[in-house]
């Protein structure tokens, strides 16, 4: 028999943010004897119609977060910019927080993420804090490196490479880690699920590959093509940074494998993961359904491959802003063993993130070449004034 205490009852479960990695984790949660709440200030977010409750207010604000999480089991988030301290004080009321709020905390900064890294001998490029651009100025010595600032980037927005001191204006007048410039061969990321008791499971490896333009995820494959000591290393390292996070949840451990198939840590998002969008339907256990088995105490699942695949961000285009059309959608919905999934985002913008297409099969080669057959098949525009 398993034994949750929440087969006799629903669950009431909060999310923090309401955007398309809630919008998945509720289509999963419908599988489950769960009640879903939201909480994000726009009420036409991609989440707003799949849950049972939703409830407009300020993820970062305390006194919102705390008067939704106070009636509810147990709380999850879609984005680490949330308000720490009033999830604290659940957590001391009973509340579940998953993942908890110390580890929220040392993430959401990425000054604390590494120096965490740092306390806990995982290897990740050695770095510096800046507070203003003065200080930026005085690092010549340490260029070429990698400006990120602590708070509030995201995707890609919030990251500036330096190479030589004429790029240091393009660097942030605010807290920031200077990192060492790793030269990377090949970026990969891996899925860690640890559940209330301590218990953990991996997935196979992603490889991704990046648009130099937007600096923002192009394609990526499952299981990702690096050396078997590569890889070892990577699995242990992603096991050691969620074992010493000591929270339940779910992670994304975002990694460097540099020309001498060195691993290093390059962050880690303490939730549901664009790297992990392909377990919906690679894996037996989507990254959605695993978190939802951490959260309501059930078993971890099998995190195992069906087949190999592939994801192709549907991004918005060029110089379109506006009421999304997709282009090409029925072209790519007449192709065997893909699956498109749009976000529900009523407005495009250059480079948004309005959806992502999976691939499914065995052979690497028909992966990526159907990976980037859908890219010139697919585009997200914006109706044409006037219509
Ligand atoms: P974000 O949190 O916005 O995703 P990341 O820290 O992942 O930002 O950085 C975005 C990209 O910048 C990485 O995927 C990688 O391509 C590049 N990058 C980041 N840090 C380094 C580094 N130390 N050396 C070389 N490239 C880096």
């Amino acid at each position: 028999m398993v034994s949750s205490p929440f087969i006799e009852r629903k669950m009431k479960v909060g999310i923090l943010g309401g955007g398309q990695l809630g919008r998945m984790l509720l289509q999963t949660a419908a599988n489950y004897p769960v009640e879903t709440f939201v909480m994000e200030n726009d009420a036409n977010c991609p989440s707003a119609h799949l849950c049972h409750h939703f409830v407009s207010g300020n993820i970062q604000d305390f006194d919102a977060v705390y008067n939704f999480g106070k009636n509810l089991d147990a709380i999850t988030i879609e984005i680490e910019a949330v308000n720490v301290d009033a999830l604290e004080k659940l957590e001391s009321e009973g509340v579940k927080v998953f993942p908890n709020s110390g580890a929220i905390k040392t993430i959401k900064n990425k000054i604390l993420q590494k120096q965490f890294y740092k306390a806990n001998q995982i290897p990740s490029p050695e770095f510096i804090v800046t507070e203003n651009l003065t200080d930026l100025y005085r690092q010549t010595a340490f260029l070429p490196a990698v400006h990120k600032i602590a708070q509030g980037g995201y995707d890609g927005r919030g990251v500036q490479l330096l190479r030589t001191a004429a790029d240091f204006e393009k660097g942030f007048d605010t807290p920031s880690v200077l990192e060492k410039m790793v030269t990377i061969k090949k970026e990969i990321a891996l899925m860690v699920a640890m559940n209330s008791k301590g218990e953990t499971v991996i997935y196979p490896a992603a490889e991704m590959f990046f648009d130099p333009i937007l600096n923002l995820l192009d394609f990526q494959v499952s299981p990702a093509q690096i050396a078997q000591n590569a890889l070892w290393k990577a699995e242990a390292l992603a096991l050691r940074v969620v074992k010493e996070l000591r929270s339940p949840g779910i992670f994304a451990v975002e990694m460097f494998i540099d020309k001498n198939d060195e691993v290093w840590v390059n962050e880690t998002a303490p939730r549901v993961h664009n790297s992990g969008h392909h377990t919906i339907e690679g894996n037996f256990s989507s990254q959605f359904d695993m978190l939802w088995r951490v959260i309501l105490d059930f078993p971890l699942g099998n995190t195992d491959a069906i087949l190999h695949s592939a994801i192709v961000n549907v991004l918005g285009s060029e110089n379109n802003s506006g009421q999304a059309i997709y282009k090409g959608l029925g072209d790519v919905l007449k192709l065997d063993n893909v699956f498109v999934h749009l976000y529900g985002k009523k407005e495009t913008k250059p480079g948004r993130k309005m959806g992502h297409v999976t691939i499914l099969s065995n052979e690497r080669q028909e992966l990526i070449h159907t990976a980037l057959k859908i890219k010139k098949m697919l585009s997200v525009e914006s109706v044409p004034a006037g219509n």
